[in-house]
């Protein structure tokens, strides 16, 4: 993916090259700034919404985006 992790200020967080803010949990690298819906398409959504239009799913009970995912939805101009 050739990311660049820069340090911030939580010792468990970082920032992609995008500025977002980015976590390692096991081996899964999430991305904060993004959680993923119950949709099978379009699924990732910015915190700054708080609700999927199509499938109805709330960002409190939804887990944060895989960065590798958000990178891909961003690459083929899906990020919203
Ligand atoms: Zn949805």
């Amino acid at each position: 993916m050739g990311t660049l992790y820069l340090k911030a200020n939580n010792w468990f967080d970082s920032l992609n090259e995008h500025n977002e803010r980015v976590q390692q949990v096991g081996d899964i690298l999430l991305n904060l700034d993004y959680w993923d819906c119950e949709c099978i398409d379009d699924f990732i959504h910015s915190i700054s919404r708080r609700l999927c239009a199509i499938c109805g799913a709330e960002q409190e009970e939804c887990p944060s985006s895989r960065e590798c995912e958000v990178q891909l939805f961003r690459k083929h101009g899906m990020l919203k």
